[in-house]
């Protein structure tokens, strides 16, 4: 089901703006939601699972209004915020077990078979009788997916779920998103690129409370491929090429220095045509230097 963001706006009591005037559609799949720290990302976030009211705007789930019907929208919803607080004494079984009779699951025996189904998609099962306090952080956010699964949510958010894995743990995570968001709405916050690059098929890129981009994963990728220019330098070049050109990202790879350049045409100065990946598009796009635009 699509969800429709329109006009969202947000301005805390500080007087930061977090929202400005989003508008967005976000259809069935997994969509990432792309940004910086402080980006507005979890303010949006929040506002979609009924944590926290907007300025203005409206958003709708189908014909649901998440805005007014946050009863409703509870019911459908699995929020997976950025930081949970868990009881460390009590056992992953226990901890689903409440969640489950708070969903209103009061069938003792579906509710074991629920919760049973659900350790197992999220390889907890072998573990479901230690406590959480014992669990590592991958082990934390797969029980985090378990518990947002719970009543078998349509709608799915996810913020910030992969920040602070070890690389093995992320692939275990971004295995167990790709299961579920194949026919829900799933919204995965994050500002790390390969989250979205390697999940998303939709996706939106957010800055300073503004929406800045939005279209298809690979649509995007494409529509950079020709406008991105690389070469290695000495890094004490980096200031000469900077004045020169405009310089998007700068990385190390193997210990030399790479950067890639934006531009239309190519800019000479020893550059060559490269593969334009999600992070120039990022990249590009946060420095206000990329609006979609297809190639020629
Ligand atoms: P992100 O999730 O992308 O890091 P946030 O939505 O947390 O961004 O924050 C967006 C902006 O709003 C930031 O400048 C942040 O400092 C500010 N902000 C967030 N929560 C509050 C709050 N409760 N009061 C005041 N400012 C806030």
């Amino acid at each position: 089901m699509e969800l429709r963001i329109r006009n969202l706006s947000k301005t805390y009591a500080n007087g930061v703006v977090a929202l400005n005037d989003i508008s967005l559609t976000i259809p069935t799949g997994m969509f990432g939601l792309l940004g910086p720290n402080g980006a507005g990302k979890s303010t949006l976030m929040r506002i979609l699972a009924t944590l926290q009211e907007c300025d203005r705007g409206s958003v709708f789930f189908g014909d649901l209004d998440v805005l007014d019907d946050k009863d409703e929208v509870r019911r459908l919803l699995g929020y997976l915020p950025q930081d949970f607080g868990l009881y460390p004494k009590v056992t992953a079984y226990e901890m689903l077990d409440h969640f489950a009779v708070l969903k209103g699951l009061s069938h003792r025996a579906r509710r074991r078979e629920v919760i049973d189904g659900l350790l197992q998609q999220t390889n907890l099962f072998d573990v479901r009788n230690q406590k959480l306090g014992t669990f590592s952080g991958g082990m934390r956010q797969r029980f985090g997916i378990a518990q947002a699964l719970l009543g078998d949510p349509r709608l799915i958010i996810v913020d910030e779920p992969t920040a602070g894995l070890d690389p093995q743990e992320r692939v275990r995570f971004h295995n167990l998103l790709s299961d579920i968001g194949d026919e829900r709405t799933v919204i995965l916050s994050t500002h790390i690129v390969s989250d979205v690059a390697d999940l998303c098929s939709n996706m939106a890129i957010i800055n300073k409370g503004e929406l800045l981009l939005t279209g298809a994963t690979q649509q995007l990728i494409d529509d950079i491929s020709c406008k991105i220019w690389a070469r290695f330098i000495d890094k004490r070049e980096l200031s000469y090429f900077q004045q020169r050109h405009t310089i998007i990202s700068t990385r190390l790879l193997s210990g030399r220095t790479l950067i890639h350049a934006y531009s239309d045409n190519d800019p000479g100065d020893g550059f060559e045509e490269a593969i334009g990946d999600l992070e120039d598009v990022y990249f590009a796009t946060i420095a206000g230097r990329h609006v979609a635009e297809a190639c020629d």
